[in-house]
């Protein structure tokens, strides 16, 4: 606790600090009667006009840093459970059956042979088989629906639902597809939602997938854990204001954030490649604003 209480100390004119509660001067108004609660986090400030609340991160976004050992206080802590037993991947192995109509299925989504045969993807009657591999183990699956009387174009085109499956056990929003020693030192990453781009996208320019629109307290912390300096969003485009507020998020832990907007297409890959590499490439090499997140926003 003690750093957290030097920090305050240091960074405000702490008057007075009474149990679990240091008083200065609203950072907002400077009103006298504000306190901050050290162990939870939250400030009040008594001025009627005023009456902010503000958390430990709203008063480092303030000062621009915070304590130096400051992760520690996310709140609530991630706790990650990893089964102990071994996750059993359904289906047989694509890249050796030579399953044909979900070969073409997978390559009219970008994915090669060797990206299937890489990521040991496999099929059943009723669905591919993405394995999750983290550090070298299989911690989830996704398994997507498809249909095979359709053309192997259309084959992901399908009502049945559930359109995703996966593993009991492990939250899929704990990982980060294809985490491992590469990724770490990776100095930029590209997230997208769909599994698939991912994939296909993955050596083209440091593209993974969060399975969806939402950075979860895990997912963060693996980012921030590693030598990723740049994440750079390329989500749907209905996904909006999640990803400013994935964005506020990954700018308080440091991480520059450039975030891929669309003007015609809602989705990456509904984007003409050409203008999405482009985009992608222009927020690699860009240096975003001394606090908050660039925009790269593809016109079509
Ligand atoms: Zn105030």
């Amino acid at each position: 606790m003690s750093t957290l209480l030097d920090w305050l100390k240091a960074a405000f004119s702490v008057q007075y600090q009474k149990k679990n509660e240091v008083n200065f001067p609203c950072p907002y108004c400077g009103h006298n009667a504000f306190y901050f609660n050290f162990r939870k986090k939250i400030g009040y400030c008594h001025r009627a006009s005023c009456g902010r609340k503000p958390t430990l991160k709203d008063l480092i976004q303030i000062k621009g840093y915070g304590p130096t050992d400051w992760p520690a206080y996310w709140d609530p802590d991630p706790i990650i459970k990893i089964t102990e037993k071994n996750i059993e991947l359904p289906g047989v192995d694509l890249y050796t059956s030579r399953d044909n109509w979900a070969i073409d299925a997978l390559r009219y989504r970008g994915i090669s042979d060797r990206d299937i045969c890489k990521w040991k993807i496999t099929t059943t009657n009723t669905r591919i088989y993405i394995p999750i591999i983290q550090d070298y183990k299989i911690v989830q699956y996704v398994g997507r629906m498809i249909d095979r009387q359709k053309h192997p174009k259309d084959g992901f085109n399908t009502i049945i639902q559930p359109k995703y499956k996966y593993a009991e056990g492990n939250s899929i929003s704990n990982f980060i597809f294809g985490w491992g020693e590469e990724m770490k030192n990776w100095k930029y990453l590209v997230l997208v939602e769909n599994t698939f781009n991912a994939i296909a996208w993955r050596d083209k320019f440091n593209c993974s997938t969060n399975f969806g629109s939402n950075l979860s307290d895990a997912q963060i912390k693996l980012i921030y854990n590693s030598f990723i300096q740049k994440v750079i969003l390329a989500w749907d485009d209905d996904a909006k204001t999640k990803v400013w507020n994935v964005a506020q998020k990954l700018s308080t832990h440091g991480i520059v954030v450039v975030i891929i907007e669309y003007t015609q297409s809602n989705q990456p890959d509904q984007v003409n490649f050409k203008l999405l590499e482009a985009a992608i490439n222009t927020a690699i090499i860009s240096a975003p604003p001394s606090y908050g997140s660039l925009i790269v926003r593809i016109e079509e």
